[in-house]
């Protein structure tokens, strides 16, 4: 059931709220008897048991009671009680079906969840009483904590109330949809126990695809065309080996995205995906990375031949490729300050001289003596990612800070400067200015599609590109 048709129902329900006034007088002094009675003897009465209560409470009518009754003069707003009849209340055809007759009112409540509003608070302002408002959150925690409704989402609660006992209000049900396409419910049984379930739309796979002219930075102007966060994130990082998104950007520049989406039954975007297609065209420059997942369930970006535009970091930057790591990142006791310290990289032992080379294309940040450090030489490879060199014995020719420098490019030598024991490289990798676990970072492999993997390949792009033949011959027949 959707909330749509549960709103109208709502609405029909409370319009057929009529005052039922078809009793006869005989019959209404019983039945204000028995809810005297009632309402004297047991204070509170499960609601399953309303109607056989009723029933037992009309056999004990008797001419003492009805005397009684006419004793204590009621006043008329005592009798009169609003009553709203479902569609399927029974039709009355004698006395007894009469007396017997369910008077418990159907209602469905649609909530929406305003500010300061909590679950068990909107609960008991319809009536539920505490114990029962708790027992139905435990229930419903099993699939729903509904400690984390939020402002605006709706919740649908269904609830029986029986004028007779003050109102009392029993939820018979309570379904909530945070996400489009996911309901989450909880029933009362026929046990009159609470029991919740998930309710789950079968979705609907699609592409969406977004272009637009860059104005200002990418990021904002693919949130200004409408490409959720998540995606202009995942654009970025796509591209942030062959782009560097402060300088080679300007404006007039083009973007395109194509990215997979789910949607609900109704249109609703339950969850975006993966990006299948990413292009940009810088001045004259035109860069297109098309999506392949291979076997392993890997997924990286290749241009249309199946080569990797994506360049990932060197890991070990220097001539000597056998070198060990002799000492990790992470917390250590300092061998020379004789404490547990961090260690912000990774320390590769090596012969003094060593050849050590930028990691990937960059430009050079700095290069001089930093404490600890020793000679020091920082790299800044695009808008996310940096490298850093510690302990250098010296610079190679010309590197200085503003020069730019190819992966594989000499930059310096292995040294032992700064706080070092021994010939060694400290190198580091620094993430948006965290220094991170250089042997942690996801990394591509960065190799180019050859054999079956490429045959796979240039099936997924022949088959995006059919997708915008098909598009074009359905524009120009408009
Ligand atoms: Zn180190």
């Amino acid at each position: 059931m959707d909330f749509k048709r549960a709103k109208s129902k709502a609405k029909k329900i409370r319009r057929q709220r009529t005052l039922l006034m078809v009793y006869g007088v005989a019959v209404t002094i019983a039945l204000f008897v028995s809810l005297y009675h009632n309402n004297n003897v047991k204070a509170s009465v499960d609601s399953e048991n309303f109607v056989d209560e009723a029933a037992e409470d009309i056999a004990l009518v008797d001419d003492s009671l009805v005397l009684e009754e006419n004793l204590k003069q009621p006043k008329e707003s005592d009798i009169i009680q609003e009553i709203a009849v479902e569609n399927e209340a029974p039709e009355i055809r004698n006395a007894e079906d009469m007396v017997t007759m369910p008077t418990k009112a159907l209602s469905e409540d649609l909530i929406i969840v305003a500010q300061g509003d909590n679950f068990m608070g909107i609960l008991t302002k319809l009536g539920v009483d505490y114990g029962q408002a708790n027992t139905i959150y435990n229930a419903y925690k099993k699939v729903y904590d509904a400690r984390k409704i939020k402002v605006g989402q709706e919740i649908l609660i269904s609830s029986l109330s029986d004028p007779r006992y003050q109102d009392m209000v029993s939820v018979t049900k309570i379904v909530t949809e945070p996400v489009s396409g996911t309901r989450y419910i909880v029933e009362k049984n026929s046990d009159g126990k609470y029991e919740a379930r998930v309710e789950q739309d079968d979705l609907k796979n699609d592409v969406k695809k977004v272009a637009g002219v860059i104005n200002g930075t990418v990021m904002g102007s693919m949130k200004n065309a409408g490409v959720p966060q998540s995606v202009v994130g995942n654009f970025i990082n796509i591209f942030s080996f062959s782009v560097d998104f402060r300088r080679d950007i300007k404006a007039g520049d083009k973007f395109e995205v194509r990215y997979e989406r789910k949607l609900s039954p109704n249109g609703d975007v339950v969850k975006t995906g993966d990006i299948i297609y990413a292009a940009l065209t810088l001045g004259k420059r035109q860069m297109a990375l098309y999506r392949f997942k291979d076997d392993s369930g890997t997924v990286d970006y290749y241009d249309e031949k199946g080569l990797a535009l994506k360049k990932t970091l060197d890991l070990k930057p220097m001539e000597f490729k056998k070198a060990r790591i002799s000492s990790k990142f992470g917390r250590r006791f300092h061998p020379i300050l004789k404490q547990y310290r961090m260690h912000s990289g990774v320390d590769y032992a090596a012969p003094m001289n060593t050849k050590v080379y930028a990691s990937g294309d960059g430009v050079v940040t700095s290069a001089k003596w930093v404490g600890g450090y020793g000679n020091y030489i920082t790299i800044r490879h695009n808008s996310e990612y940096s490298t850093g060199y510690g302990h250098l014995k010296s610079y190679a020719k010309g590197i200085r800070p503003g020069v730019r420098v190819k992966q594989g490019q000499l930059i310096a030598y292995v040294g032992s400067t700064g706080r070092s024991t021994g010939p060694h490289l400290h190198f580091e990798i620094i993430k948006n200015g965290q220094r991170v676990d250089p042997l942690k970072i996801k990394a591509a492999t960065g190799e180019n599609l050859t054999g079956a993997k490429l045959k796979a390949f240039q099936k997924v792009v022949a088959e995006i590109k059919a997708g915008d033949a098909k598009e074009q011959k359905v524009a120009e027949a408009r």
